[in-house]
């Protein structure tokens, strides 16, 4: 199983995102904190919960993702990661990942997460460029980039991954390819290079619709920035794994490939979502609520049973993200039926544009598949749909039961639904 731990609080607002987090503007995180004591509390107590619930599952990777994780004092995060060894069967060489963020990172905490266990950490850098990262309302300026990543290496963290934004609003390809050299330079094990999306409520999305920015790039130089970038960083020697990410030999992310390949989760902490057993919940985005959700050990009390078309869709959602692609046997197993006459329409089609390929029963996009994948995967889903819905009628589809799922998650009909 994979566990992930939603701490969030932030600094302040970064200007487009949308994840659950609050901002704690610039005072120290420490552990008087109230709302700090609060979530803390609460995410050792609901781990307890689910350690009892689940029989003490054996656990390979752990994930401080937020939110700001890197504003919690390292004696916290070593101390949940105490818990989590009590609660679980910690894996002895589980990757124990920490999102931070460069202004909270200095050698000595550096070196206090290293020792309380943290093995992995991912630099929220998004760009090596301080208009851009003014624009985003990022706290922090490339030289504190530069300098969180030395704190680190000093450390003797082998592990290190930056994040990066690339479509930021006036980019062009030439000055992203540069900065993923200036990044490279830096040689950390990882990259993750997100476009940029303009979520609904986001000011960075009034900025844009209102004209107050530049404008975005257009579509052909969005496709350079994605195509060339990533070759650029296979160039530089990193591996592309999935349409977002990409690794030195040897450093890809265990717990996002464990998710893409669709392994059980368990998220604790607000916002947090889990998958256990073939069924999903998500915790209430608001501290407040999770908070009293944990207390009635109701967590997981609104699991819904995905069902075939769910798993099926998943399935080749997260699949087809990986460089490796979906092996096209597990749609059977799955389904029981043939993937390749499932969808033999659109798989010709996209061949023979280059979007997808075929090889050693992997289905794979493409890099320029990658590029469109939303628009690929809408049309697999759609022939997926109908697929099912013809088996079924015709009673040549795999029904709900036999996927494979276990029937339920004990403990997760133990109390009331929070009232919203
Ligand atoms: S630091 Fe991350 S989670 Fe926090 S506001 Fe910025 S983007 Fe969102």
């Amino acid at each position: 199983m994979l566990l992930y731990i939603h701490v969030p609080f932030c600094r302040s607002k970064c200007r487009y995102c949308a994840f659950y987090s609050e901002p704690i503007g610039g005072g120290l995180l420490d552990e008087a904190s109230e709302r700090m004591q609060l979530w803390m509390d609460n995410v050792v107590l609901e781990m307890a919960q689910w350690g009892d619930r689940l029989g003490r599952p054996p656990v390979r990777t752990v994930f401080f993702g937020g939110g700001t994780p890197s504003l919690l004092p390292p004696s916290i995060i070593g101390g949940i990661l105490n818990r989590a060894a009590r609660c679980f069967r910690l894996d002895g060489a589980a990757e124990i990942s920490m999102e931070a963020n460069p202004e909270s990172i200095s050698r000595a905490t550096a070196g206090q997460y290293l020792r309380e266990g943290v093995n992995r950490v991912s630099l929220g850098a998004q760009s090596l460029d301080d208009t851009e990262l003014a624009m985003l309302g990022r706290g922090h300026c490339a030289a504190d980039v530069t300098r969180a990543v030395y704190a680190l290496r000093d450390a003797h963290f082998h592990n290190i991954g930056l994040d990066l934004i690339w479509g930021l609003p006036g980019q062009t390809s030439r000055r992203w390819k540069k900065q993923l050299k200036e990044v490279a330079r830096l040689r950390p094990e990882h990259l993750s290079c997100y476009g940029l999306t303009l979520e609904e409520g986001t000011p960075m999305r009034e900025l844009c619709e209102s004209g107050a920015l530049l404008p975005l790039p257009d579509e052909r130089e969005a496709a350079r920035m994605y195509v060339q970038g990533a070759e650029l960083l296979e160039e530089l020697g990193y591996l592309q794994y999935e349409i977002s990410n990409f690794a030195r030999m040897g450093y890809l992310c265990r717990h996002n490939m464990g998710y893409w390949e669709g392994e059980d989760y368990l998220g604790l902490g607000p916002s947090a979502t889990s998958t256990i057993g073939g069924r999903r919940w998500t915790n209430p985005a608001n501290i407040g609520r999770w908070a009293r959700q944990v207390k009635r050990h109701a967590t997981g009390a609104d699991a819904e049973k995905l069902d075939l078309t769910d798993r099926v869709l998943e399935l080749i959602m997260l699949r087809l993200r990986t460089a490796r692609g979906l092996r096209v046997k597990a749609y059977r197993e799955l389904t029981g039926r043939d993937f390749l006459r499932d969808h033999k329409p659109l798989v010709h089609a996209l061949h023979r544009h280059g979007l997808v390929r075929i090889k050693d029963g992997y289905l794979r996009l493409t890099r320029n598949g990658m590029l469109v994948s939303n628009s690929i995967l809408e049309r697999f889903f759609d022939a997926s749909r109908e697929a099912l819905r013809a088996g079924e009628a015709a009673g040549t589809c795999r029904t709900d039961e036999g996927g494979g799922v276990s029937p339920s998650v004990p403990g997760a009909a133990c109390g009331p639904e929070e009232a919203e």
